[in-house]
């Protein structure tokens, strides 16, 4: 069964992020991670024309370990509904695990702490009117998506930074629950395009074979990470 991937969404809640650009912070460089810095491959390939860049410049992250928060169960679950739970957390786990040689990650245990938040639940979708017809246009189910949102720090000086979430439709078996986190987590440390290789972690559709994380995928977000940001620079 083929189904598509996550749909990137970009939400904007600083204004000074929507308005002009003297508001907001130099597009400027961060030094890449020691662990970017360390990654060597005999192949030379990425994908990186199909990343979008962002009026806040790259999306990525530049203080380590980046922090992750995962839900935590209700406490009224059933013990089979507690299984699935685990089963979920334990999906999560794995892929935070195969990306951190690559960005160092580390779990939090409240959301506020949190740079990436994880949720196990239908993505939310805003249904559309097509203005032709007067009737709600439903997007189909999804298996995942990432959203990001901007906000200037309270310190002084304030900085432009940003929080991904990741939303998880529990619905899936465990290989693609750790095959669609892992992807999803691609797009919060940044990789915020697809790649048109279907070996990669970031091709755009599920496929019969399960990817993993590829050299083309680390190569890319080796360059993603040497682009200019205005993220975790000063205004
Ligand atoms: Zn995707």
């Amino acid at each position: 069964m083929l189904f598509f991937l996550a749909s990137l969404i970009i939400l904007i809640f600083s204004h000074s992020v929507n308005g002009k650009d003297s508001d907001l912070p130099p597009l400027k460089i961060h030094p890449l991670p020691l662990s970017l810095q360390n990654w060597i491959s005999d192949n030379q390939e990425d994908y990186f024309s199909q990343i979008e860049p962002h009026l806040a410049g790259y999306l990525i992250w530049s203080n380590f370990p980046v922090k992750v928060y995962l839900q935590s169960p209700d406490t009224n679950l059933s013990p089979a509904g507690l299984t699935e739970f685990e089963q979920w957390q334990k999906a999560v786990t794995m892929a935070i695990t195969v990306w951190n040689p690559y960005l160092p990650l580390i779990e939090v245990d409240s959301p506020e702490k949190a740079d990436i938040l994880i949720y196990r639940r239908y993505p939310e979708f805003k249904a559309e009117i097509n203005p032709k017809t007067g009737l709600y246009n439903l997007p189909r189910a999804k298996a995942a998506t990432t959203t990001v949102k901007f906000y200037v720090t309270e310190t002084n000086p304030p900085q432009l930074r940003h929080r991904m979430t990741i939303e998880v439709n529990p619905h899936q078996t465990f290989d693609y629950l750790v095959t669609n986190i892992t992807h999803e987590l691609g797009h919060a440390l940044g990789i915020w395009g697809h790649s048109l290789n279907e070996t990669d972690i970031m091709y755009y559709s599920h496929t019969k074979q399960i990817p993993t994380i590829s050299p083309q995928d680390i190569n890319t977000l080796k360059k993603i990470y040497q682009q200019p940001t205005r993220l975790g620079w000063q205004q």
